[in-house]
């Protein structure tokens, strides 16, 4: 029997995905790696487009024509770029198809009549969906396959909000609720567990092969958890993704800068808060000497001090709105001084200054 999802083997908090090369990657990264970002959505829509162009989609399902589907699904996923959430679609696509070409008549149509119901009420869904022809059988796969993808994607984001210790009143909410149905574990698809034996080191080995968003998330946080792996939240704030960590301080991620693509996170952005901070100070005294000037002003000329008065006010209640402008690049640096400059009291072409 074929074997479609992703194969790995895991121990001590590295995952180990298993084909051509034989890739590890520290507990949790794949799962950071892969629900985020658009790879996910890519391939779901190279999958949604390959079914609308299946050209036996008008076939009378037979066994047959299920097993040229399942062929002509993993074809058609395998050409992103990153294999193992490509191995994962491919798992839960195929998983979706398996298990619904083995149900009894009796069952089959309960189970049509529920996914009408939803793909009725919800136009995520195909509602073109059945057990008749090979598009009917490949549209209904399909939506159990988004519907894996959301709930594995939900429980990754919800989950990692908590964990990360910076969840909204709502997201901890969805994670009680997404903890309390988890509780059951018929909700979770099975991840296959094989064992073999290395006569080379004299040891068992254990294989996972994984066909589910939901349980490829499970299956992470679980060894999280038993390893003590933190997740963070990253503080640029153009990012915001979630990555794994030693320790719970850690403040950037990995990823491309969405700022600057061709630097990571935790590269660009200290040093872009470095250079802020050196504008801001250097903002800082230029708003404090034009102040300085005024205060000078008006202890030399008291008769003023009312007038004098007036451009500190205006000077106070803009200053801070003006900076920022200057850190936004909305307004020059030399435009910022005029306007500072133009808080002096004028008799004439000469100041009081
Ligand atoms: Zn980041």
């Amino acid at each position: 029997m074929r074997k479609n999802g992703l194969a790995l083997r895991y121990s001590n908090g590295i995952n180990t995905v298993l084909g051509r090369d034989a890739t590890e990657y520290p507990v949790g990264a794949l799962l950071c790696r892969i629900y985020q970002g658009e790879t996910l959505y890519n391939i779901s829509q190279i999958v949604r487009n390959c079914i609308g162009g299946c050209p036996m989609q008008d076939n009378e399902l037979t066994q047959d024509e299920v097993e040229q589907a399942e062929d002509y699904i993993l074809q058609t996923l395998m050409y992103d770029d990153f294999r193992p959430a490509q191995r994962l679609a491919q798992g839960s696509f195929i998983r979706c198809m398996e298990n619904y070409r083995a149900l009894d008549s009796k069952t089959a149509g309960w189970f049509l009549w529920q996914e009408k119901q939803r793909a009725t009420a919800d136009d995520t869904f195909f509602e073109d969906i059945g057990f008749g022809t090979v598009g009917e059988f490949l549209r209904l796969c399909y939506n159990n396959y988004v519907i894996d993808l959301i709930n594995g994607i939900d429980l990754f984001l919800v989950t990692s909000a908590v964990w990360a210790g910076d969840a909204s009143e709502e997201e901890k909410g969805r994670y009680s609720e997404l903890c309390s149905a988890l509780h059951d574990e018929s909700v979770i698809p099975a991840t296959q567990m094989l064992t073999s034996y290395d006569a080379g080191t004299s040891s068992f080995r254990y294989t996972y092969v994984i066909n589910s968003f939901l349980a490829m998330a499970v299956f992470e946080f679980s060894h999280m958890a038993e390893t003590a792996t933190k997740i963070v939240r990253c503080q640029n704030p153009e990012c915001r993704k979630f990555f794994t960590a030693k320790r719970i301080t850690a403040k950037y991620c990995g990823n491309p800068a969405p700022q600057c693509p061709g630097r990571s996170c935790n590269d660009y952005y200290p040093q872009m808060l470095y250079r802020d901070k050196v504008r801001s100070d250097d903002l800082d005294r230029l708003i404090k000497n034009a102040k300085c000037r005024l205060y000078n002003a008006r202890r030399r000329h008291p008769e003023t001090a009312s007038d004098i008065g007036d451009l500190l006010d205006s000077l106070m209640i803009g200053a801070d709105e003006k900076k920022q402008e200057v850190l936004d690049g909305t307004l020059t640096k030399p435009e910022f001084s005029a306007w500072l400059n133009s808080h002096r009291i004028k008799e004439g072409d000469s100041s009081y200054e």
